[in-house]
């Protein structure tokens, strides 16, 4: 039994401050202001996270989201907080039938002042398509592991870079702004472990053709936290760390640990995607990508600045996606508001 004149006169140890805030579990706001002791872990103050599961995300789930519900959901993102969200990619209908609206879909979000609004380019036709709609960023990606890059873009990666050279060129003479992505950085499903030097030769390519970051893609979500540290330790010194960022898919359940290396050695930009969105092309079932709602509730936490996102409206998003989808809400820290809501209302 909790004595109430401890309570009121505020002298309740730190564990039963815990213990009052997960005895009412939706006050989540409340729960982040007791844990905000644990920043000394990193030195960094501020991270910009980059919501990918409009891509990302919705590429890689079976059922078709209609236009006017992705328009909302870019939209619903960006009100909860988010400054910057990667709204699809411009590539073949063929390839990603989900994303076959994809100009209709950029084209309609209304655009906040403020917001980075990217668009995937694959390729040159793409590239045409974000000039067409006005997009102002968009992004390009490349593989560390050559076999993945052939399966995947039926390229070289040196071939690869070379055809994004005179689109990343056109894109700076047209006032974009370019994001790269590596993907495979730590293990490929082709030809397994993929060595740092190999991430860092691809990143530097990109750096040197415009992109203002560069981020690391573990696209199977396999790596573990001592293997990106070794990778950051690596990248980093031909890269500045403030040019990186990190981009985990949770396949394993390690997502949230790399997260905080990356951190540590000095990363501040991680993507992850809405409800956790996505899954893995080579572990059907898997779970996708980090759930945005997971990396929001750690680094607020932490007490970073990640720019007054709104962990619950966040939730409330990826909890109505989820379900749309009918498939299990992917982040966890989603279910616990979701069924601990549930709990308060029988
Ligand atoms: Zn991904």
């Amino acid at each position: 039994m909790r004595n109430s004149d401890e309570e009121e006169n505020g002298l309740l140890s730190k564990e039963e401050e815990m213990y009052q805030v997960w005895r009412r579990p939706c006050e989540w706001t409340a729960c982040l202001q007791v844990r905000r002791c644990f920043s000394s872990l990193v030195n960094i103050e501020k991270v910009r996270v980059v919501e990918v599961g409009p891509r990302d995300g919705l590429q890689n789930e079976s059922k078709f989201v209609p236009t006017e519900r992705k328009v909302k959901l870019v939209e619903d993102l960006v009100d909860a907080g988010i400054g910057n969200v990667e709204v699809t990619s411009f590539v073949s209908p063929q390839w990603v039938p989900q994303l076959s609206d994809s100009a209709e879909v950029f084209s309609s979000v209304k655009k906040k002042p403020g917001v980075n609004y990217t668009v995937l380019v694959p390729n040159a036709r793409g590239f045409e398509t974000a000039k067409e709609v006005s997009a102002r960023q968009i992004a390009v990606f490349a593989a560390a592991s050559e076999t993945f890059s052939k399966k995947n873009l039926n390229l070289s990666v040196s071939e690869s870079l070379e055809k994004y050279k005179s689109i990343c060129a056109d894109a700076l003479e047209n006032g974009m702004k370019i994001r790269g992505y590596v993907s495979t950085v730590v293990r490929c499903p082709y030809e397994g472990e993929i060595k740092p030097e190999r991430v860092a030769d691809v990143a530097v390519s990109l750096l040197e053709m415009g992109c203002f970051e560069v981020s690391l893609g573990d696209t199977i979500g396999a790596a573990t936290p001592g293997e990106v540290e070794n990778l950051l330790k690596v990248v980093s010194e031909r890269v500045p760390i403030s040019k990186l960022a990190v981009h985990f898919h949770d396949t394993c359940g390690t997502a949230l640990a790399n997260v905080l290396v990356a951190l540590q050695a000095g990363v501040h930009a991680v993507d992850s995607s809405v409800g956790g969105l996505g899954g893995c092309p080579y572990a059907p079932g898997a779970a996708g990508n980090l759930a945005t709602e997971d990396l929001v509730y750690m680094l607020q936490g932490m007490g970073i600045d990640i720019g007054g996102i709104d962990l619950n409206r966040v939730a409330k998003l990826g909890h109505e996606m989820c379900k749309f989808l009918e498939r299990p809400n992917g982040s966890k820290c989603g279910q616990a508001i979701y069924s601990s809501s549930k709990n308060s209302q029988t």
